[in-house]
């Protein structure tokens, strides 16, 4: 092994990267850019009954948005590639092999009916179902007969069957296993596939992997591990488990009962990579009681795998909602947020392609309406609804809602004429003047500002809630502005003939 810092994410390409996942290749980031080391990606496909189409393109997606970015892996290559395990087929077979000649691992020639049988008598004489070594016992010159008849077979560890294995994780320190009671596990399978166990050992010896840093649910493959090791005659990289991620409640895994848990599912609601990244870092990792807002340069600073807290951490997914708000509102600046709203009001046919450009008279005017959002925004995708009626026109609503509370109909509808008559002489670029104008019109009309303030909020944007009124109308302009007023005044005065229409009309 050499001195350097080597780490792999290894995932399975068997869905979504899920957050658990995700902690586990950003611990193993971190590592590596702490030490100057390497950082790896080996997508760990042998299982082929468990793949999912598309994942491998997923996971390479969800690592980018996340900014881990790796030195070597299938797509960029590196000196110990290939970085897909079904690619290095012949590597794994070579090496059960070996360790059949050495000794090490045997053909087992059980068929599954054989295998299900002796799961039975276990379970009939309450014994832990295992394999039974029946065939660690074969002489030899009966396995070669079998194998030249071309009999289906696997290989399998021999496991010392005395003695104790003792392994050490960087977390909890020593873990120590009763030989006698562990398995002789399957390296090759028949199909000529590795399993996770073979192939995970091997690719870590030739790809100099230095620290292996994964979930806890690995610990009890660790002992069979550490003896393949040895086996080989190889070092066995340090081991660092990281703690389980478990629901909301504590009472399980967390997963998809919970909600969202993949990476892109995240990504698609509306969260930010930094603080999905901030997050994940405190899930069982803490610098101090206080500091919980950390950026990637910040945690590259403070972070220390040696204090991974090794007991299950729960997912809250109230404090990644709250981390996500406190980033729009307090982290990114103003351009940043814009830039990350254009694409989602591009999909809603909200504005048109070159505001991507922010040189560009329609990326201005995002800039100017996310500004009167930002601080409302838990997630991105908000943004949409909230401004659409910036962009499009207002949607259609009750004309009730321009009834301010205890005034009359026909004062609301001369209100609004009076409105528009005071807005047509104001200067739309100005705030303060929009508002003196605005609270001057109340004062004279001996209304409340709300009186006054929620019919033209309501005709302006078709809403009683919007950003504040007077750069609202700042944002909108005056055309659109006036426009808008004058329809809430038709549709207040049609609202007003139809519902007075049993009484007399005045022909
Ligand atoms: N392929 C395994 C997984 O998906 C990797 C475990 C390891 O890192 O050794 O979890």
């Amino acid at each position: 092994m050499t001195d350097q810092v080597r780490v792999r994410f290894a995932p399975s390409p068997t869905g979504d990267l899920h957050v658990g996942g995700a902690r586990t290749a950003l611990f193993n980031w971190l590592f590596a850019r702490q030490h100057g080391g390497a950082f790896i990606l080996r997508i760990e496909d042998t299982d082929q009954a468990r793949l999912v189409g598309q994942s491998i393109a997923g996971i390479i997606e969800s690592l980018r948005w996340l900014g881990l970015h790796w030195d070597e892996g299938p797509d960029v290559g590196g000196p110990y590639g290939p970085y897909v395990q079904s690619q290095r087929l012949h590597l794994y077979r070579e090496h059960a092999q070996r360790l059949v000649l050495a000794g090490h691992a045997y053909y087992c020639f059980c068929t599954p009916e054989r295998l299900e049988r002796v799961r039975q008598e276990q379970r009939a004489r309450s014994e832990p179902p295992g394999y039974d070594r029946h065939c660690r016992y074969l002489p030899e010159a009966e396995v070669e007969e079998r194998l030249a008849r071309g009999e289906p077979a696997v290989i399998r560890f021999k496991m010392p069957l005395e003695g104790e294995t003792t392994i050490v994780d960087l977390l909890r320190g020593e873990i120590t296993y009763e030989n006698r009671l562990l398995q002789d596990l399957v390296l090759l399978k028949s199909d000529g596939f590795p399993t996770y166990h073979l192939a995970n050992v091997v690719d870590d010896h030739y790809m100099r992997i230095s620290h292996i840093l994964r979930a806890e649910e690995w610990i009890p493959s660790a002992p069979l591990h550490y003896q393949l090791y040895r086996a080989f005659g190889w070092e066995m990289p340090v081991l660092c488990h990281l703690p389980l991620i478990l629901s909301p409640d504590g009472k399980g895994k967390l997963s998809k009962r919970h909600g969202a848990t993949g990476v892109l599912e995240f990504k698609r609601q509306g969260y930010l990579p930094e603080a999905m990244i901030n997050y994940l870092a405190l899930l069982g990792w803490a610098y101090d009681a206080e500091q919980e807002i950390f950026s990637l340069e910040e945690l590259l600073e403070k972070f220390r795998l040696e204090e991974v807290n090794p007991h299950p951490a729960r997912f809250n997914f109230e404090k990644l909602l709250w981390m996500n708000q406190y980033y729009i509102n307090h982290i990114l600046s103003l351009d940043d947020l814009a830039q990350r709203c254009v694409p989602l009001l591009q999909e809603a046919g909200l504005v048109p392609p070159e505001a991507s450009d922010p040189s560009t008279p329609a990326y201005a005017y995002v800039r100017e309406v996310v500004a009167l959002v930002k601080d409302r925004l838990k997630l991105l995708t908000e943004v949409v609804d909230l401004t659409r009626f910036f962009f499009a026109e207002v949607e259609d609503y009750d004309p009730e809602l321009l009834l301010a509370r205890k005034v009359e109909p026909a004062v609301v509808l001369h209100a609004l004429e009076r409105v528009i008559e005071t807005l047509r002489e104001a200067d739309f670029s100005d705030e303060g003047d929009l508002e003196r104008r605005l609270r001057g019109l109340a004062e004279e009309l001996g209304l409340k500002t709300g009186q006054l303030f929620m019919p033209i909020r309501v005709a302006v944007t078709g809403r009683t809630v919007s950003p504040g009124l007077f750069e609202t109308l700042r944002v909108l302009g005056r055309e659109r502005s006036l426009e808008r007023l004058a329809a809430a005044r038709e549709k207040l005065a049609a609202y007003l003939q139809a519902t007075a229409g049993s009484t007399p009309s005045r022909e």
